[in-house]
């Protein structure tokens, strides 16, 4: 990477305020302990810090430009050689330097939206990707207005195409994300209740998410789930792009068919692609996983990708870190591990997943689901009806919300000896670890902040 100051001047309309103006950036960063000599500091203000407060670690490391838009004090500033540089916001002058930065590259942009699956399918895009091109994707879950943007700064010239995750929790944010990247191929997974609370409605999440489709042209593509209750509806109306509908209905333009479900192992299914019936394995649980992988296969289709190229790809894709992934732990025992968060989707997904698991017994260790605003009382009942339709042998609840859960089961049927109500994640770590049996397969699952992880962990210490 290389930025000039007038480059950085230009992107971020900033007033030069001193030092060396022939210096040029090796990278950009918000985090002042990641400086190790020539990179462009970019201070943010967030709710616990203010990165000004770190410039002067900044530069003694090496910084060689500093953005501000407070006021320094003078010593701050002679005692340095890097270039400082004042902008009026530092988190616009941030994302205004990664549209600015992408200009330079002409390659093929993939955006994914969407309630659930975001990552995985981002995941699974690249994984398909890497078989052709030299890609970027945004690592982890950097999907907001600050992750997305120091994403970007990772393109390199050698990479071929670029994948990234954006995420939203109210209208006007994915129109941001997308105005910096401008995808070419955008994808939107589905339309869940993540995020309710802010946005009111599932139409408002549909509108919210169709922003990742504001900077496409005609020969752009918009990647959906056909069998989605409010993505399929867009057929009816014309837009400027072309829209691909995947699924599992015969309308979709790419459909699975002839699918098995292999349990733990994943699932197969047959596509037509250019005419020719191709059979993709993909070792990741869930048929809802079949759906992400659908996204992928389109997205390399997209891309010129042939067949067993975009088969090869689908095959490598081994999971996500913390999304479903199932854990060999003692006597036998299988965890499946799915702290990362949690929505009524993702959590009838898991429950899906496990109900097929071949076990002595399969319980169901299920936490609250945050920011569900006044969805809360029926996102976690309908969860406890998806418990009791399912085969599900103990259910554990643990959180305030959670009651509605083992409320929702007890009325669909669910045996109330079969269920469990806990304070908090010790007293279940506690229990299980006293009544785990071999041949169990045990499903934790809740939101981020239910910091569910601590039930993993501490039923893998049983010794
Ligand atoms: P976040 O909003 O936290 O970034 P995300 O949209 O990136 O989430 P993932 O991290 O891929 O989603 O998955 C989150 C959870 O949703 C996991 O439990 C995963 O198993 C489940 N999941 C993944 N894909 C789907 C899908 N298509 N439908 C329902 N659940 C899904
Ligand atoms: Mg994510």
């Amino acid at each position: 990477m290389k930025l000039t100051i007038d480059e950085i001047l230009n992107a971020t309309q900033g007033e030069y305020l001193s030092g060396n103006i022939t210096e040029t950036v090796v990278q950009v960063t918000t985090d002042s302990r990641k400086v190790r000599g020539g990179e462009l500091f970019i201070p943010l203000i967030g709710i616990n810090f203010d990165g000004h407060d770190f410039i002067s670690q900044a530069v003694q490391q090496g910084a060689a430009v500093v953005l501000t838009q407070r006021v320094l004090e003078n010593s701050i500033i002679d005692s340095s050689k890097a270039c400082f540089i004042a902008v009026k916001d530092t988190l616009k002058a941030l994302q205004d330097l990664a549209k600015y930065y992408l200009r330079n590259f002409t390659i093929p942009i993939v955006a994914v939206t969407g309630s659930t699956g975001k990552t995985t399918t981002k995941d699974l895009v690249h994984s398909v990707l890497q078989q052709k091109y030299k890609v970027l994707k945004s690592e982890g879950n950097f999907n907001n207005h600050i992750g997305l943007p120091l994403s970007v700064f990772q393109l390199q010239k050698e990479h071929e195409a670029a994948i990234f995750e954006m995420g939203m929790s109210a209208l006007g944010e994915i129109d941001t994300l997308a105005e910096i990247v401008r995808p070419n191929i955008s994808v939107i997974t589905n339309i869940g209740l993540s995020h309710i609370e802010h946005l009111g409605s599932q139409e408002n999440i549909l509108e919210a998410k169709m922003e990742i489709t504001n900077y496409l042209n005609a020969e752009d593509v918009l990647i959906v789930n056909g069998d989605d209750a409010f993505l399929k509806n867009l057929n009816n109306q014309s837009h400027l792009f072309k829209k691909f509908y995947v699924g599992l209905n015969s309308n979709c333009d790419l459909k699975a068919e002839n699918i098995i479900n292999l349990g733990e192992e994943g699932s197969s299914f047959d596509v037509v692609l250019n005419e020719k019936k191709v059979n993709f394995r993909l070792c990741v649980p869930g048929d809802h996983n079949i759906y992400n992988a659908l996204s992928a296969i389109a997205v390399g289709l997209c891309l010129d990708m042939d067949s067993s190229e975009i088969q090869r790809g689908i095959q490598a894709y081994k999971g996500s870190d913390m999304r479903l992934h199932i854990m060999g732990i003692q006597d036998n025992i299988k965890v499946i591990n799915d702290v990362y968060n949690a929505s009524p989707d993702s959590m009838k997904a898991a429950i899906s997943v496990l109900s097929k698991a071949v076990a002595k017994r399969r319980i169901a260790v299920l936490g609250d689901m945050l920011e569900m605003g006044h969805y809360t009382k029926m996102g976690h009942y309908t969860v406890g009806c998806e418990v009791a339709k399912e085969s599900i042998d103990l259910l554990i609840v643990v959180g305030t919300a959670s009651a509605y859960i083992a409320e929702g089961a007890i009325d669909h049927g669910f045996d109330r000896q079969k269920i469990i109500v806990c304070d908090n994640n010790q007293e279940i770590t506690t229990y299980l670890r006293k009544n785990m049996q071999a041949e169990d397969i045990i499903l934790v699952k809740g939101s981020r902040g239910m910091k569910m992880e601590e039930i993993v962990t501490g039923i893998q210490e049983r010794s």
